[in-house]
């Protein structure tokens, strides 16, 4: 369908729809090139709402580089609400980019963002309503290449028979490389194939199709095995040596989204070690942004976007180095322009409060969040999370001390050994807050308790753990819905059939890939939005696929199981993940690794980036000579 026919059929449609601004595009800073004069086309598709996909700052990062080549263009696609999807199946309307109506069918290549699992139907239902084959195996030489990168990535089996190409890692240089196999290729004449194996050889690129999963009888992991020579084994995380210059051009949207912010990546990756965070374990090495380039983005991105707020983004903001300085500079820099300014993720410790009262000034509290994870200290060791009951008391008084009356306490349920006596550790410990609020402003004070249930996501040193049955996990939160209730207290809870899905999503094998599909042509869609997810669809899809759904989740597995997701190497070697499950059964916890090197993996792997690198950026010890081992394991500066 040309653009101006797209076009026609879409404004007749939009004011039957909500929310027509999600479909419009138009906003300022939104790049449009010339189709025709541009060469190269890239969709880069954000498989949930409007709202969410433009507050994806990885997104938005592409979105810039790619456009920023002179015969490459980027265009953006979301998902379209149910409303709006039935209004295109019935007009035969395909999914089109917002930039310039073209239909996602007509471009090279289909960038699709995969942050979290619970994305992966409504990839699909992407796919589908462009009209691309939802089969990598059924994709010809004109349809796009489909890449998918982001976080969920990181065990890309399930999406595996979706998906061209993954990006495992950082994208902001993969994209290049590419871009660089795509122009290559394209009009050469050469099958798509020989572009899938060109395009295997670049570092932190996986292509699924040139790979086969082999099983035991008893349905676990025997081996991959690389079925062509430029298929590597293991397949290595890509990684930026610093970080790139912040994005200080962002689209302005029309309409609310979820963070109506600027973002700037002050710091990236978690010297921490909690033995849950996914997140903390793959986007190691920590590397900062120095403060005077965090403070000049915020003023650049200032002048071109209007926005009032900005949110200064890591894993763990007061583990940056200079985050007194930081805050100093920006609160000095902006003190007139009444910015609302955030720093996520503060340590549980006085410090955190001091910090964010010197960043808010006198502007509005709302709430102050802190993240313990676990209610009582033998919890929080097995988690690497220590940190004492009578700290994260003296920070709440702290906390209330200094003008915000409400705070929000993260914990997570289904820890490895959790008792029903640590749940109940979770009420008293909000209770026991609550008590120094009310001491302290009365009955202004308010608790609000998140409780979500613990997941043992890929690559991190609680992967070999089961989780708890829906039955555990419906009896935990009935006693916590019973202790925390009353005046100034909340309690916010996650649904336990959508955290099994999440669990089998994050946990499958190859064959997960047919339960998808499936639980896909049973209407699954929208997963992560409580009102659109259909748990009995993904049962039955199951069944269909003669798959057991406990066999991803509730089993014990050896300490030498292979898993699906091993031959994508995160860095951390597996060895180091195995050293740490087996220390968490001890109790036993490990110190922040900026205080001491615990050798995880990521060194040897990026020696010779790091080499090149040398001095503060990067957190890890400076690497000076090569040994011949690591020589042999490190990755070329270069990519291929
Ligand atoms: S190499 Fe050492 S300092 Fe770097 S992330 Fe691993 S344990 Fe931490």
């Amino acid at each position: 369908m040309r653009p101006e026919e797209l076009s026609r059929t879409l404004e007749r449609l939009l004011p039957g729809v909500q929310k027509p601004a999600r479909y419009a595009g138009g906003e300022l800073n939104q790049t449009v090139k010339d189709w025709d004069r541009v060469p190269l086309r890239v969709a880069l598709a954000f498989p949930d709402i409007y709202e969410l996909g433009m507050s994806n700052l990885g997104l938005a990062i592409l979105y810039d580089i790619v456009n920023r080549q002179p015969d490459a263009l980027a265009e953006r696609a979301f998902s379209t609400w149910p409303d709006m999807e039935a209004a295109m199946r019935a007009t035969g309307l395909p999914l089109f980019s917002l930039e310039t109506r073209h239909p996602l069918s007509d471009f090279d290549v289909l960038g699709i963002s995969l942050p979290y699992e619970t994305l992966f139907t409504n990839a699909l239902n992407m796919l589908d309503l462009a009209g691309i084959p939802l089969l990598t195996a059924d994709r010809g030489s004109t349809d796009p290449l489909v890449v998918a990168g982001g976080h969920a990535c990181y065990n890309p089996e399930p999406m595996a028979p979706f998906i061209d190409a993954f990006v495992i890692g950082e994208g902001e240089e993969v994209i290049l490389d590419i871009l660089a196999c795509v122009r290559a290729w394209k009009g050469g004449g050469q099958s798509r194939e020989a572009l899938l194996r060109h395009l295997a050889g670049v570092w932190g690129v996986y292509v699924p199709s040139l790979y086969r999963v082999h099983y035991h009888a008893d349905g676990t992991l025997q081996q991959v095995e690389a079925l062509f020579p430029e298929a590597r084994l293991p397949v290595i995380k890509r990684i930026v040596a610093k970080l790139p210059p912040p994005l200080t051009r962002l689209i302005v949207p029309y309409l609310d989204i979820a963070h109506n912010r600027i973002p700037i990546e002050i710091m990236r990756g978690c010297t921490r070690g909690c033995r849950f965070c996914q997140a903390g374990m793959i986007t190691r090495p920590v590397r900062e942004r120095p403060v005077e380039e965090v403070v000049e983005g915020i003023e650049r991105a200032l002048a071109e976007t209007g926005f009032e707020q900005v949110g200064l983004l890591s894993l763990s903001s007061s583990d940056y180095d200079d985050i007194l300085e930081l805050v100093r500079a920006v609160s000095a820099r902006f003190a007139d322009r009444h910015l609302d300014l955030s720093l996520p993720s503060l340590r549980i410790e006085t410090f955190s409060v001091e910090l964010m009262d010197l960043l808010q000034g006198n502007s509005h509290r709302s709430g102050f969040t802190l993240a313990p994870e676990a209610a009582t200290e033998r919890m929080r060791e097995i988690i690497n999370k220590p940190v004492s009951t009578q700290q994260l008391l003296e920070t709440a008084r702290a906390i209330y001390q200094h003008g915000w009356h409400t705070i929000k306490l993260y914990f997570m349920i289904g820890h490895p050994s959790e008792t029903l006596e640590d749940v109940q550790a979770i009420a008293d410990l909000c209770k026991a807050v609550l008590a120094e609020g009310r001491q302290l402003i009365g009955n202004r004070a308010k608790v609000t308790a998140g409780v979500s249930t613990f997941i043992p996501k890929p690559h991190t040193p609680f992967q070999w753990v089961p989780c708890d049955t829906l039955e555990q996990i419906q009896a935990k939160q009935a006693l916590l819905k019973r202790q925390l209730r009353g005046r100034g207290l909340k309690l916010n809870w996650n649904h336990p059939q959508e955290t099994m899905l999440e669990a089998w999503l994050s946990r499958g094998d190859r064959r997960m890939g047919e339960v998808i599909y499936r639980a896909w042509q049973r209407g699954a869609r929208f997963d992560a939005w409580s009102e659109h997810f259909q748990y009995d669809a993904w049962l039955q899809a199951f069944q269909e696929a003669d798959l057991d759904p406990a066999f991803y989740t509730h089993r014990d597995r050896p300490i030498d199981e292979i898993f699906p997701w091993d031959h994508i190497d995160a860095a951390v070697k597996k060895q180091f993940l195995t050293e740490d499950y087996l220390w968490s059964l001890r109790g036993k916890t490990r110190v922040d690794c900026r205080e001491r090197c615990f050798a995880c993996g990521i060194l040897p792997k990026f020696a010779e980036l790091r080499r090149s690198n040398p001095g503060e950026v990067w957190e890890c010890p400076e690497v000076r000579s090569p040994s011949r081992k690591r020589a042999a394991e490190v990755i070329p500066l270069v990519p291929a």
